[in-house]
C-alpha cells in the first residue's frame, strides 16, 4: 500500500475500517497495488445515512443561516487550496491522469466550493402573486440526506460538483466514489471533516457499486441521489429511484459530435479537436468522439489531424510533458482495444493508433495510442457506442440537413462542438443539435456558473449554476391569511 494511505473510510463522522470487501486501487502506470481498503457494506451505509439524517436535522446545522453555512464551504475551499498539490498527485497516482489535468481538477473543486458559498447567499424565496386576501410564498428547504455516486474519471471535480451544492442547500451527504479511484475522495473527506462540519454530515463510502452504491440508492433515509456515470447504471438507479418516488439527477454518457465547416480556422480547429478527444485519454463523458467534417475539406482536415495525433506525447501522468496518459486501468484499456478491434471488423480504416504504444516504458502501463478511424457509416457500433478512450471516428457530411440528421442520430445528447467563422451558421446549428452543451470554436471549457447536463440518454437534471442548489432542495408553498375573516364556507 502507498505510504500514508490508511485503511479507513468515513462512516457517519467516524474514520474506521469498512465492513465491506477489500477494494484494491492499482497504478495505471505499472499495475502495482497502491492501496487496499475495506469498502462499506450495507450496514455501514445504514449507519452513515442515520448519522447523516441526525446531523441534517440538528439545529446546529439546520438552523444555520445561509451566510453561516457558506463559511463552512469557504473553509473547505481553503483546505483544498492548502492541499492542492498533494490532491493533484494523489489523483494522478490513482487515475493515471496527467498532472496538469489533475491540478486543473483540484482548482475546479476549490472553485466549486467558493462559488456555491457565494451563490448560497443569492438564493431567494419568492412572494408569488396572490389570488385572495392571503399572501403566497414559495420557499425551498433541504432534502435531508443526499446520496452522491461518482465515477473514476475526474473524481475530485465530480465529488465537489455534488457535495458543494448539497451542503450549501443544508443537506447531509453520503458519497460513494468509484471502486477504482477512492483515494482522492477519502482525502477530500478528511479536508471536509477538518473544516468543522457537524459530525455525520458527510460520509465517504467506497465499495462496489452493486453493493455500496445500490444500498445508498435503496435506503429509505436517502431523499435524493445525484449520480454521474454510465447510462446503463443510470438506468438501473433511475428504476430503483422510481420505486421510492425519489428524485434523481443523472449525468450519463455521451458520443458527442464535433463539426467542422469549410470556413473554420484550421489551426484553432485542429487544436480543439485534439484536446476534445485526446485530453484525459478520451475518458471524458464530453469527449468529442464523433468528428463530422464537410466533404469539401474532409481529407485535408482529417489528414492534418492524423499528423498531429501521431506526435502527441504519450507518457506517465506525473510527467508534466505528457499529453496522453495511461487509461485508468488495464481492464479498461483492454475494453477500449477490443472496441477498436470490433471497429476493424466492421470495416473501419485505422488512420493512426489502434494499438498500445511499443517500448519498455509502456510495457506495464494501461496505455493506448491516440486512434483515428474512418470509413464507417454513422449507424456502426463504433459511431454509436461510447468508447471512453482515445478513439475518434471521422465521418463526412454534405450539407447542414445531412449533418444535423447524422449528429442527432444517437441515443446520447451530452455535448457538441462547432467549428466555423460564420456565427449565423453556428447559431442555427447549435440550436438544432440535441446536446446539453454546445461549444462554438472552443471545446471542453467549463464554468461553474453555467448549468451542465445531458439530453436524451445522456441524463436528466442539471449541475452547476446558481440553480444547482435548488436541485438539492424541496419546494414548499406557504399561504398567509392577512385578514381576520373566517372562510365563508364555514359560516
Ligand atoms: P459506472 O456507471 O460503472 O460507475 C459510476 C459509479 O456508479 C461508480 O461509483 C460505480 O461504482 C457506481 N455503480 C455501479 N453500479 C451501481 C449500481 N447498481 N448502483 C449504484 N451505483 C453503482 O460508470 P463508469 O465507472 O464506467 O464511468 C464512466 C461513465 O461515466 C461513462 O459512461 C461516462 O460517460 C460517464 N460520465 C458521465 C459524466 C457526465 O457528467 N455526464 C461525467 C463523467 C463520466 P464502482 O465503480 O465502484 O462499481
Amino acid at each position: 500500500m502507498a505510504e500514508g494511505i490508511v485503511d479507513e473510510i468515513l462512516v457517519g463522522g467516524v474514520w474506521r475500517r469498512g465492513a465491506g470487501p477489500l477494494v484494491e486501487s492499482r497504478s495505471p502506470v505499472d499495475g502495482r497495488v497502491i492501496a487496499a481498503l475495506h469498502g462499506a457494506d450495507a450496514a455501514d451505509v445504514d449507519e452513515a445515512v442515520r448519522a447523516g439524517k441526525a446531523a441534517a436535522e440538528d439545529p446546529a446545522w439546520r438552523g444555520l443561516l445561509p451566510h453561516q453555512r457558506a463559511k463552512f464551504l469557504v473553509r473547505i475551499a481553503d483546505g483544498i487550496a492548502a492541499a492542492a498539490e498533494e490532491l493533484a498527485r494523489l489523483q494522478t497516482l490513482d487515475t493515471g491522469k496527467s498532472i496538469n489535468e489533475t491540478r486543473a481538477l483540484v482548482a475546479s473543486a476549490e472553485g466549486t466550493f467558493r462559488y456555491f458559498a457565494a451563490a448560497l447567499e443569492t438564493v431567494e424565496e419568492s412572494v408569488t402573486p396572490s389570488r385572495g386576501t392571503y399572501l403566497t410564498m414559495s420557499v425551498h428547504e433541504p432534502i435531508g440526506v443526499v446520496g452522491a455516486i461518482t465515477p473514476w474519471n475526474s473524481p475530485i471535480a465530480s465529488d465537489a460538483q455534488k457535495i458543494a451544492p448539497a451542503l450549501a442547500a443544508g443537506n447531509a451527504v453520503v458519497l460513494k466514489p468509484a471502486e477504482w479511484t477512492p483515494l482522492v475522495s477519502l482525502r477530500l473527506g478528511r479536508i471536509i471533516h477538518a473544516a468543522g462540519l457537524p459530525a455525520g454530515l458527510l460520509s465517504v463510502l467506497p465499495g462496489p457499486g452493486t453493493v455500496t452504491g445500490d444500498a445508498i440508492v435503496r435506503h429509505p433515509g436517502v431523499g435524493k441521489v445525484s449520480f454521474t456515470g454510465g447510462t446503463a447504471t443510470g438506468r438501473a438507479i433511475g428504476a430503483a429511484a422510481a420505486q421510492k418516488i425519489m428524485p434523481v439527477s443523472l449525468e450519463l454518457g455521451g458520443k458527442s459530435p464535433t463539426i467542422v465547416f469549410p470556413d473554420a480556422d484550421l489551426e484553432q480547429t485542429l487544436a480543439g479537436l485534439l484536446f476534445g478527444i485526446f485530453s484525459s485519454s478520451g475518458q471524458s463523458c464530453i469527449a468529442g468522439s464523433r468528428l463530422f467534417v464537410h466533404a469539401s475539406v474532409y481529407r485535408e482536415v482529417v489528414d492534418a489531424l492524423v499528423d498531429r495525433a501521431r506526435s502527441l506525447r504519450v507518457g506517465p501522468g506525473d510527467d508534466p510533458a505528457t499529453q496522453v496518459a495511461p487509461l485508468v486501468a488495464h481492464a479498461h484499456r483492454d475494453k477500449v482495444a477490443a472496441m477498436v478491434d470490433r471497429a476493424r471488423k466492421e470495416g473501419a480504416k485505422v488512420l493512426c493508433g489502434g494499438a498500445a504504444p511499443e517500448g519498455e516504458a509502456y510495457e506495464k502501463g494501461a496505455y493506448y495510442l491516440p486512434t483515428i478511424l474512418e470509413g464507417l457509416p454513422n449507424d456502426a457500433e463504433t459511431c454509436q457506442e461510447e468508447i471512453f478512450g482515445p478513439v475518434l471516428v471521422a465521418l463526412p457530411f454534405e450539407d447542414e440537413d445531412d449533418l444535423v440528421a447524422q449528429a442527432n442520430d444517437s441515443v446520447y445528447g451530452l455535448a457538441c462542438g462547432i467549428w466555423t467563422r460564420d456565427y449565423r451558421k453556428a447559431a442555427r446549428v447549435a440550436r438544432r443539435i440535441d446536446a446539453g452543451t454546445v461549444w462554438i470554436n472552443t471545446y471542453k471549457q467549463f464554468s461553474v456558473t453555467t448549468p451542465f447536463g445531458g439530453m436524451k440518454e445522456s441524463g436528466i437534471g442539471r449541475e452547476k449554476g446558481r440553480e444547482g442548489i435548488f436541485g438539492y432542495m424541496r419546494q414548499k408553498s406557504l399561504y398567509w391569511e392577512l385578514t381576520e375573516a373566517p372562510l365563508p364556507w364555514a359560516l
